[in-house]
């Protein structure tokens, strides 16, 4: 697999499936990927723990100057965008100023344009941390993932490298009182070594129960779309996708569905 991995700090914009016009920051270094899970479909590619050590994430000083460079000639342009995202190469709370840069992102985007909004890409694993969890309380998208309710399938489609407890998870994405987006990516796998299936029954009336508790202001699913580490993946099609969303609606959920 040809691995992708952003080659800046701010890139972009693009127009995003679930976004807009996006701008984004990456908070990693820009040769390796950076995450505590391993998923099977990462674009950035396999995630590889002997390249971390003595690994050096960007100062908060570089990031907020590269950020005001760039607002600051879109205004100077009469240029706008509809969203700031972090996201980039691997999870972006893991940076140890994660926080910091939250709080100075938000003053920095209300000094050129109040109504642009801040999305977080995240796949939930930090919440147990104190700040990181406040910091998401503050954007307008905190966008965390949960690719299945079931502990077992996440161990195979996310692979966490570490410990991961699928109740402190849950316990901790229902602490945000509903002031979260959910994000889950669907898909099936022909290949033996990682057996996948989260649209089985057993799987979507796990995850139901799961946003039962969680109640998410909005919910994004979504399936593949780009080359991926496993081999054999298979995309799950906008009818089933259409179809697993009108279960979460009768949730009263808000769903957007990325085909
Ligand atoms: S959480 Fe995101 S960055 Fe980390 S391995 Fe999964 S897809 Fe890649």
């Amino acid at each position: 697999m040809a691995t992708f991995l952003f080659d800046k700090i701010i890139f972009g914009p693009v127009k995003s499936r679930r976004l807009g016009i996006s701008l984004g920051i990456n908070l990693l270094p820009l040769d390796v990927k950076y995450c505590n899970f391993d998923c099977v479909y990462c674009e950035c590619g396999w995630s590889d723990k002997s390249k971390y050590k003595g690994i050096s994430f960007y100062k908060k000083g570089e990031i907020i100057k590269a950020l005001d460079e760039k607002l600051s000639n879109y205004k100077k342009n009469g240029e706008s965008i509809d969203v700031i995202t972090f996201a980039g190469n691997g999870e972006p709370t893991l940076h140890p100023q994660f926080s910091e840069i939250i709080d100075e992102t938000i003053a920095i985007k209300n000094k050129y344009f109040a109504d642009i909004k801040i999305s977080v890409l995240s796949n939930a694993t930090m919440l147990h941390k104190e700040k990181v969890f406040e910091a998401l309380k503050k954007v307008d998208m905190n966008i965390l993932k949960l690719d299945s309710g079931i502990e077992k399938t996440i161990n195979i489609i996310n692979r966490p490298q570490f410990e991961y407890s699928i109740e402190n998870i849950i316990q901790k994405l229902s602490s945000f009182n509903g002031n979260v987006y959910i994000q889950t990516m669907f898909l099936k796998s022909l290949n033996k070594d990682f057996p996948i299936d989260n649209t089985s029954k057993e799987e979507i009336d796990a995850w139901l129960e799961a946003l039962k508790k969680i109640k998410p202001k909005n919910l994004m699913i979504y399936s593949l779309d780009r080359e991926t580490p496993a081999s054999g993946l298979v995309k799950i099609s906008l009818d089933e996708l259409n179809r697993i969303a009108d279960k979460a609606r009768e949730l009263n959920i808000n769903v957007i569905v990325s085909g």
